[in-house]
């Protein structure tokens, strides 16, 4: 049984508190490590270590910042497949799925490798006699981060990435269900030279989580989870005069115009709908076909290919999904799919009684198709998180653009069509955060951003890109006069350049 604790001053400590939490593997359903819960006195401990750390690794250049990421992304390079291996094992995803998951954890490390031209301010000469302006971003201090169990590699890099690489000292505080690669990350990060305070791991749950959003010493949150703690960190946090940016829950659509190309629409629709058993903020989990022949034609080609999904164990590489998290989670799902048969909804392929031969208490599911979905029933406006795809049958294009604008959640959306115009003004007009034509995931590289809209994002700044610069810095604004320009006496009029 391995015991986790969590990572403080640049090194592994044991937790103090007594409590912990079992981290299961969810391929066998059996517990294979007790991860620490830690108390508020634990996370103070680590802000004030933090604190002490920070201006010198704010004082260091850019440049050499930006060479311990560098170093950071040869050795996760050299971990790659043990911490796939790490991955897949406490969350469930198959290997090549948690290859991906890493990958898009260091391209935002790879962005970040550029600070120091990221962070060059503005400058304007000669604003007036004599006088220049400049700004610079200065780092905020000690900021932290709070992630979701789905991307237990990508999520944390998003975050500690750039905050560490603008000079901040960080608080990770990832999810309680798989917690291994987020301690390995920070360990890799000390190899690579970061000094000790710099990037702590603090695990836990609501406790420690509560003391972040308190403490006086943490000066920004980026949080990432489900919408209704998204919600209460935000205002938590924002009460406590933190700057918080708090990314929720999704409720993907994917539109397919009739003259969409059907075979790629289904190959999409079939990857973004069921790989990582739908356990991602950005699945498609409802397909919106515009039209009955477009929609009888989908129908036609989807059910055999759910039918015929592979499940399988997350050491298994021709697996399309493996188990769920927990068997929380998963009885979660089910009862989700319970509930849309009781809603009327038509459930075409029904997945629930999967069971896995040879690992019968892992936590598997086959994924479930329904058909005929109306947008009053529960199993559409919620968020279900699992390998659940709901087709909802929209008369024409303003309907199929009215769903997903009138969605409570606002994270991803994608339009299949080749249709120019159509796609074209889907874009401009749909009240969702990221849009995806003819591209079902359409999750933007690292140096644009990534932010859904309404209940999928709390907070007025994105992550990564160059929103995430903005985010773990304060803009200073310098006017500077110098003596041939300032003329004699008292000015009491307040300043200006005319
Ligand atoms: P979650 O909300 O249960 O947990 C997220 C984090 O909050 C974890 O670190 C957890 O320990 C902490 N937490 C849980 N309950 C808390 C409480 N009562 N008070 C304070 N902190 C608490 O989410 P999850 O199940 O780990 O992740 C899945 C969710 O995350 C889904 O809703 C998914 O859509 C969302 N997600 C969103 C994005 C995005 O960018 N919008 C990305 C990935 C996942």
């Amino acid at each position: 049984m391995r015991e986790i604790g969590h990572f403080i001053g640049g090194k592994a400590v044991p937790g103090t508190s007594g409590r912990t939490a079992d981290v299961f593997q969810p391929m066998t359903g059996e517990v294979i490590g007790r991860v620490a819960l830690a108390t508020k006195d634990e996370l103070h401990a680590a802000v004030a270590n933090a604190k002490a750390a920070q201006p010198a690794w704010a004082a260091t250049n850019p440049q050499r910042r930006a060479r311990v990421l560098m170093k950071f992304l040869d050795l996760v390079q050299r971990e790659y497949d043990s911490l796939a291996e790490l991955l897949a094992r406490e969350h469930g995803k198959t290997v090549p799925d948690a290859k991906g998951d890493i990958q898009r954890g260091l391209e935002v490390i790879e962005f970040a490798c550029g600070i120091p031209h990221l962070l060059k301010g503005d400058f304007s000469d000669g604003a007036g006699p004599g006088i220049d302006l400049y700004s610079m971003r200065q780092p905020l201090g000690v900021v932290a981060g709070i992630t979701p169990f789905n991307f237990p590699a990508m999520i944390p890099m998003w975050k500690f990435g750039p905050a560490i690489a603008c000079g901040n000292a960080f608080i990770l505080k990832p999810s309680e269900r798989d917690p291994g690669v987020p301690m390995r990350l920070a360990e890799l990060m000390m190899e690579a030279g970061l000094p000790a305070g710099i990037l702590n791991v603090v695990n836990g749950d609501k406790e420690v989580v509560d003391a972040i959003l308190d403490d006086p010493d943490v000066h920004a949150i980026g949080f990432v989870g489900s919408s209704s703690i998204a919600q209460y960190i935000y205002s938590r946090g924002a009460a406590n005069g933190k700057r918080v940016q708090a990314f929720g829950g999704a409720k993907n659509h994917m539109i397919i115009m009739p003259d969409a190309d059907m075979d790629q629409a289904v190959d999409a629709l079939i990857g973004a709908g069921y790989g990582s058993a739908g356990e991602r903020c950005m699945a498609i989990s409802v397909a919106v076909p515009v039209g009955k022949e477009a929609a009888d034609k989908l129908i036609e080609k989807l059910v055999p290919r759910v039918e015929s999904l592979k499940i399988g164990p997350s050491t298994d590489p021709s697996a399309d999904f493996g188990p769920l998290v927990t068997r929380e989670a998963l009885e979660r799902v089910k009862g989700y799919v319970a509930t849309g048969v009781n809603e009327g909804a038509k459930l075409l392929v029904d997945g629930r009684n999967f069971t896995m031969q040879g690992y019968e208490n892992g936590f598997y599911m086959g994924g479930c198709l329904f058909d005929e979905v109306t947008s009053d029933m529960r199993i559409y406006k919620e968020e279900i998180f699992g390998p659940v795809l709901s087709v909802v049958r929209a008369p024409d294009y303003h309907e199929a653009l009215r769903l997903p604008t009138e969605h409570e959640y606002g994270n991803g959306v994608a339009i299949f069509t080749r249709d120019g115009d159509a796609a074209r003004d889907f874009a401009s007009k749909v009240n969702v955060g990221m849009v995806g034509i003819n591209v079902p995931i359409p999750v933007p590289l690292a140096y644009h951003t990534f932010g859904g809209w309404k209940r999928s994002g709390f907070g007025d700044l994105n992550q990564h890109g160059p929103d995430g610069v903005r985010f773990y810095t304060k803009t200073k604004t310098v006017t500077a006069r110098w003596p041939s320009g300032i003329k004699d006496g008292a000015d009491f009029v307040i300043p200006t350049m005319g």
